[in-house]
């Protein structure tokens, strides 16, 4: 049997890299040899974003420092084109609520349909995590309220700079 290494791809926005990321990411190690992380991103959606894609990845290569075996990448276009250049097994998406379920699975069947080879794995949310977002976490931010418990310390300071900077 030839042994190769086994990738999992956990796709997403990022924006920013929250707690419930987080555990997602490192218990798809079990899953996997190597886990990519991988932003997603198409050049008409650039000015929304809290950070930038460049950002966005610093700041997941920061989280993971004391992780070999999960990198960090940014991607255009389809997941399952890049999940193919990268050889990937599976790709990994959390569950938070059954609206995820909903989506996620209509997402899944989907791109079955397009890359039979790329199978979704789906890892149910830490319930600690589960109402957590990104997007809410850019809103009760933007609003001036208290994000520590949400996001991991790379991503709280870099929040903190960047407010003394627009300042
Ligand atoms: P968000 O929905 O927070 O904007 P992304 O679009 O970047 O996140 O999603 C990346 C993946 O992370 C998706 O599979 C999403 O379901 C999952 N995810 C997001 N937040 C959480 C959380 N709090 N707990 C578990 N999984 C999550």
């Amino acid at each position: 049997m030839t042994r190769s290494t086994r990738i999992a791809l956990c796709p997403g926005s990022f924006d920013p890299i929250t707690l419930g990321h987080e555990d997602i990411i490192r218990r798809s190690l079990a899953l996997a040899d190597e886990v990519v992380v991988a932003v997603g991103h198409s050049p008409s959606e650039a000015k929304r974003h809290l950070f930038g894609v460049k950002e966005r990845v610093a700041l997941i290569r920061e989280v993971f420092a004391d992780e070999p075996r999960i990198v960090a990448a940014d991607f255009e276009g389809l997941v399952v084109s890049y999940a193919r250049e990268l050889g990937a097994a599976v790709v990994v998406r959390g569950l938070r609520t059954a609206g995820d379920f909903e989506y996620e699975s209509r997402m899944a069947r989907m791109n079955r349909e397009l890359a039979p080879e790329v199978d979704t794995v789906f890892l149910a949310a830490d319930p600690r995590h589960g109402f957590v977002s990104a997007s809410l976490v850019r809103e009760v931010w933007g609003l001036g309220g208290d994000v520590d418990r949400f996001v991991p310390a790379a991503v709280l300071r870099r929040l903190h700079e960047k407010r003394a900077e627009a300042r």
